[in-house]
């Protein structure tokens, strides 16, 4: 069972006690944006919240009580009144949004608060974006509206200003490696995800579910002994090329980690090997150091760069990782 609480997502204090605030004075607000990293639990928290407001015995210190009829709805994701316009595809289209105002114009079912949950609205298209401002100004009674962002500088100036901003904060290294343990994962990877996530437990799981994280290790290696003398060494690389060309969207987030690997390979050779996140790659850090100049790291960094460029411009893909690995050798 799904137990909602505030106690049980780590971090966010400020978030949280700027949430039970507005409950304790009675002032909740209308439309709330939820602004941070991605994955730190915005969404989870706007689920405490949304259960806390409609739950019948709520709890001040931990929130919703977990055993009223509006609890138990919340902890089985079948609250009718708890509403999440998630993307469809990759953005969130002014239909639905049509659709949501259209709805809205009912009254709850049951629930004090009718809650409206945007986890994305970066997806959300200018004049999906538009459409909802005048809802966002004026919601319907007893309606509140969670908009979940990652980046300030996406978000329309006039959606900012009909929201009051919770902000959201990267999670500290020891809490995210900590939580990574204990989904079981080994101390030396849940090491490099909380490293490399930069606090974002979302992401790190992410990274732990897609095996990304074993196969940039297996293709670092790998290039590190590439011999291109070698016919069956260039076999390995061109073998790699195409697994790594059959990944969908996480192709962007693996070239992202052999950037953050050849990034940790300046700073080894500039001699600060405890400021690197590749923990996992110590000793392939230790072992390239001395492979190249500065300068040469740099065009491999730059290699990869193009690389994203390509997958941008929506170029086989297969043989974008192919050339990037031999420019990698
Ligand atoms: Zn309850």
């Amino acid at each position: 069972m799904n137990i909602l609480s505030f106690d049980s997502l780590i971090g966010q204090d400020k978030a949280k006690k700027l949430l039970k605030n507005a409950v304790t004075n009675h002032k909740i607000s209308h439309a709330y944006l939820f602004k941070g990293p991605t994955g730190v639990g915005k969404k989870s928290l706007a689920k405490i919240f949304a259960a806390y407001i409609n739950c019948s015995s709520p709890i001040a210190k931990t929130g919703p009580c977990n055993n009223c009829p509006s609890c138990r709805k919340f902890q089985t994701d079948n609250h009718p009144d708890f509403i999440i316009i998630e993307p469809d595809g990759v953005s969130i289209k002014i239909s639905q949004v049509r659709e949501l105002k259209h709805s809205l114009n009912f009254p709850p079912y049951e629930a004090a608060y009718r809650v409206v949950l945007l986890p994305d609205i970066q997806a959300m298209r200018r004049e999906a974006a538009n459409s909802l401002l005048k809802t966002l100004e004026e919601p319907p009674p007893n309606t509140i509206l969670i908009l979940c962002a990652d980046e300030a500088s996406n978000i329309l100036p006039t959606i900012n200003s009909r929201c009051q901003i919770i902000p959201f904060f990267p999670l500290p290294y020891e809490q995210v490696a900590q939580l990574l343990a204990q989904d079981g994962i080994s101390p030396v990877e849940a090491d490099t995800l909380a490293a490399i996530s930069e606090g974002s437990i979302g992401r790190a799981r992410l990274l732990a579910s897609n095996e990304l994280l074993s196969l940039r290790r297996e293709i670092i290696e790998n290039l590190l002994q590439t011999n291109l003398n070698n016919p069956e060494s260039t076999e390995i690389v061109i073998a790699l090329a195409e697994k790594s060309g059959k990944l969908k969207e996480d192709l962007s987030e693996l070239l992202d980690l052999l950037k953050i690997w050849l990034r940790d390979l300046v700073v080894t050779v500039n001699a600060r090997p405890d400021k690197t996140l590749s923990r996992d790659l110590a000793s392939a850090l230790q072992f390239a150091k001395n492979r190249w100049t500065l300068p040469e790291i740099y065009h491999r960094l730059e290699q990869i760069d193009r690389a994203k460029r390509q997958l941008n411009r929506n170029c086989n893909r297969g043989l974008i990782c192919e050339v990037l690995f031999f420019a990698l050798l």
